[in-house]
């Protein structure tokens, strides 16, 4: 390892040491005797309804390897078991096995990481909407993988997020309010004076909670830039008492004296079960930060199903090539033997498309825009379903 920070760079990845090293220490056995073909898949062992991500930087690492990649498109949300019990094959790679055994720690990382945060992000989307929240974990995380975590709450639901990589990783314009420290510093009027100022119209958002009480401050600030678009309560554990509450208590005020143009954010460790509360008292934006950037990862594994023409597996694991069917009509998902097909309302679609041939990409590579749009397309069916 080389560098200042604790890292792996990208060259540690595409080199192998980013690896554990079971793999290495075995890669010379299966050189030596090797030249068979694979077709390794990877499952998760929990059943649960996901929100998938983290494929792209897999296509990136394994493209130009001689091997084949077929793969459910990252943004889609889905159960990991289909409607039988059976682990869903959301990724398959075919090829000699030496060729991607080295990497299987990486690929796994990848997407188990990603698909834990876009998942939890998900869930959060889920309560919130039709309201809007956006991301601010990444101070709580390494920052080597910021931008990894920004895309994949993005992703998930998240209108904004707060990094300048992460912007740049999502084509969005970061978003942020401003930090306690200039009101600590300037004072918390001239800190107001100076965010009013300089915030576009529509992002005019002032902490209210540096010093004092939070109605009265509301108040103050409604009196004196009533063209505040948000206030935000950020406010401390150890004041906080019953925040729905304070929440309430301030839109009151507010609308009392004609300021209902002037909305409400919360922040500060918000977690998924508090939510429902907040929107009933009256928040309108919600800065969720290590509740979605500290996610459980999904608990994804790669196995050999196929070595050479013969389906084998370890115990616990599912033989042989495999296509996901999805019912277009009533979203009935399957997972079967490939080439076999199946009707439910007419007939299935294959979820698996094939994104590398031979090592050469086939698939285009698809913005954060676009995956989000799927991913929250997915979402808002589930809502619908939900409330029917
Ligand atoms: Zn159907």
């Amino acid at each position: 390892m080389k560098g200042k920070y604790f890292i792996a760079d990208q060259e540690d990845i595409d080199s192998k040491l980013a690896s554990d090293v079971y793999f290495s220490r075995t890669s010379q056995f299966i050189s030596e005797n090797d030249g068979k073909k694979v077709i390794a898949e990877i499952t998760a062992s929990s059943d649960e309804m996901i929100n998938f991500t983290g494929l792209e930087e897999m296509i990136r690492l394994l493209e130009g390897k001689k091997i084949s990649l077929r793969a459910i498109p990252e943004g889609t949300v889905i159960q990991t078991r289909d409607s039988a019990g059976i682990p869903i094959p959301f990724v398959t790679i075919e090829g000699i096995y030496e060729s991607i055994m080295e990497y299987e720690t990486s690929l796994l990382g990848f997407i188990c990481q990603s698909s834990g945060i876009s998942t939890q992000a998900m869930k959060f989307y889920m309560q919130i909407y039709p309201k809007e929240f956006v991301s601010f974990g990444i101070r709580r995380m390494h920052p080597a993988i910021s931008p990894m975590i920004d895309r994949a709450a993005f992703i998930g639901g998240a209108s904004g997020v707060s990094g300048i990589l992460g912007g740049e990783l999502t084509s969005t314009v970061p978003v942020g309010t401003m930090p306690h420290s200039i009101a600590i510093i300037m004072g918390e009027k001239k800190a107001w004076e100076y965010v009013y100022r300089n915030s576009p119209p529509g992002r005019r958002t002032l902490l209210i909670d540096t010093f004092g009480d939070e109605k009265t401050k509301a108040l103050e600030i409604a009196e004196m830039f009533p063209e505040t678009d948000y206030i935000r309560l950020d406010t401390h554990s150890s004041r906080r008492g019953n925040f729905p509450s304070i929440v309430r208590e301030v839109r009151w005020e507010l609308d009392l004296r004609g300021y209902r143009n002037i909305k409400i954010m919360v922040s500060g460790g918000l977690k998924l079960d508090q939510i429902a509360e907040l929107k009933t008292a009256g928040a309108e934006l919600f800065g969720v930060g290590t509740s979605i950037a500290s996610a459980k990862p999904v608990d994804f594994a790669m196995d050999i199903v196929k070595v050479g023409d013969i389906p084998i597996s370890k115990k616990g694991k599912y033989s042989g090539s495999k296509d996901v069917l999805k019912c277009p009509e009533c979203g009935n998902v399957r997972v079967l033997p490939i080439g076999v097909e199946l009707e439910c309302h007419g007939p299935m679609k294959s979820l698996l498309n094939e994104m590398i041939h031979d090592g050469k990409r086939t698939s285009k590579p698809e913005t954060a825009i676009e995956i989000r749009s799927r991913s929250v397309g997915n979402a808002l069916k589930n809502i619908q379903q939900n409330n029917n």
